[in-house]
């Protein structure tokens, strides 16, 4: 960073300024984590040099002794933190993950099932704007009117338009998902079942949600959310349907070109960081933080979708409160809390407005705050869509506490 700000001092200043306000400020934002100096230290290294189109021992250049070692690390380590026998750690983003299992599983023009955007899912799970939405004839399923995913409704759904796929998993839905259910509906129609685990990895490498392994046919995540490692994706499978679907040239050369070898190296160190028993510890401290974020925002009048989380994340509606996503955004902001507007099911308003915020526990966990400081910023929040003028400086000084108490890095 030092040799940043001598050679670019626009561009150190920039990043200076980036490294004080995620110090600053208490991050709610639920896809987002801090990771270990040691994942970062593989990101910054000189593997970013190298090129190794292919897969270990099967190359399409020299010099790829060092950097196989890297990747089959981080291939053995994400197949035994996730009890599978096959593991793509190359996609460099999850959408990249899952537009490669579109690639390999259904043709264009087919149809695929996925959560509906409004009522939780992911642009990649069918949104009209992604790529997923464009080239596939997508039919949403979504949750009942106490905010749980609707299996009746989506076995209904399935048997009427007999997909070709159907995706589970979602970007913004606090509770448990059952992904036995979608496979025996997966099952009666004949479909593939893709798992997209993305938000809650860290949390099924820990054992604190159901893993999909045992019945996805395929399960695509990413590594930088819950389970805290670089910004990347990875696809994981059983060994057999792997083979058979040709994953592996799904996304070489089928979607990318070369993978990111110092991304594949932080990934390898993030899988031994949550192959360790204290990952166990922390992914059960984001979810007991998470549920008392809830508690604190229930007992100040807030609504919460579905009335509380499973997980690392909660959709706060903000309908009985007189304020927009959009603006109770900005509000939090105005004390330096950072979270995300977002939709709730049925929202009255538009995706730009919306009637909700979406709050996650996976970064301030890391920091070490725990269950009596997760009140305290329910205290602030309350505060803040209150009466921001009067409440700012109590507010400021609420959070000020706790990022002061909890310095990052
Ligand atoms: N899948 C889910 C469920 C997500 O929530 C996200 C990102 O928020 C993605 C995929 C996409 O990941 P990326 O931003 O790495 O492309």
């Amino acid at each position: 960073f030092e040799d940043i700000k001598t050679f670019d001092p626009e561009l150190g200043e920039a990043m200076k300024k980036e490294i004080g306000r995620q110090n600053d400020h208490i991050e709610l934002i639920a896809s987002e984590n801090f990771v270990s100096k040691a994942v970062m230290a593989a990101m910054g290294s000189p593997l970013t040099n190298k090129y190794a189109e292919g897969y270990p021992g099967k190359r399409y250049y020299g010099g790829c002794e060092y950097v196989d070692i890297a990747e089959n690390l981080a291939i053995q380590r994400a197949k035994k933190l996730f009890g599978c026998t096959y593991a793509n750690v190359q996609p460099h983003s999850g959408a990249q993950a899952n537009m490669a299992v579109y690639f390999a599983l259904v043709k264009p023009g087919e149809t695929v099932l996925g959560m509906n955007l409004a009522h939780g899912g992911h642009l990649t799970h069918g949104s009209p704007v992604n790529m997923s939405g464009t080239y596939y004839n997508i039919v949403p399923y979504g949750v009942n009117d106490e905010g749980f995913i609707d299996y009746d409704e989506l076995r209904r759904i399935a048997h009427e338009c007999k997909p070709k796929m159907i995706i589970a998993g979602a970007s913004a839905y606090g509770r448990k998902i059952d992904f036995k259910k979608f496979r025996e509906v997966a099952d009666e129609v004949g479909a593939f079942l893709m798992v997209d685990m993305a938000h809650i990895a860290g949390l099924v490498a820990a054992g604190y949600h159901e893993s999909p392994i045992p019945y996805a046919h395929v399960v695509t995540t990413t590594t930088h959310k819950t389970l805290r490692g670089p910004r990347g994706g990875m696809i994981l499978s059983s060994e057999e349907f792997a083979t058979e679907h040709k994953l592996n040239k799904s996304i070489f050369p089928g979607i990318q070109g070369g993978p990111l070898m110092h991304v594949i190296a932080a990934k390898a160190v993030c899988f031994k960081e949550a192959l360790d028993p204290g990952f166990k510890d922390y992914a059960g401290r984001i979810i007991d933080n998470a549920q008392a974020l809830c508690k604190g925002l229930m007992d100040r009048g807030f609504k919460i979708v579905s009335g509380g989380t499973d997980n690392h994340l909660m959709l706060v509606d903000l309908t009985n409160k007189d304020v927009t996503g959009k603006d109770a955004e900005k509000l939090l902001e105005a004390a330096n809390i950072t979270c995300n507007k977002n939709t709730i099911p049925n929202d009255p308003a538009s995706p730009n407005v919306t009637s909700g915020i979406r709050l996650g526990t996976p970064a301030v966990t890391t920091r070490g705050m725990n269950t009596a400081d997760m009140d305290v910023i329910a205290e602030a929040i309350a505060l803040l869509i209150e009466d921001v003028e009067s409440n700012k400086t109590k507010a400021m000084e609420l959070v000020k506490t706790l990022t002061d108490k909890y310095p990052l890095y």
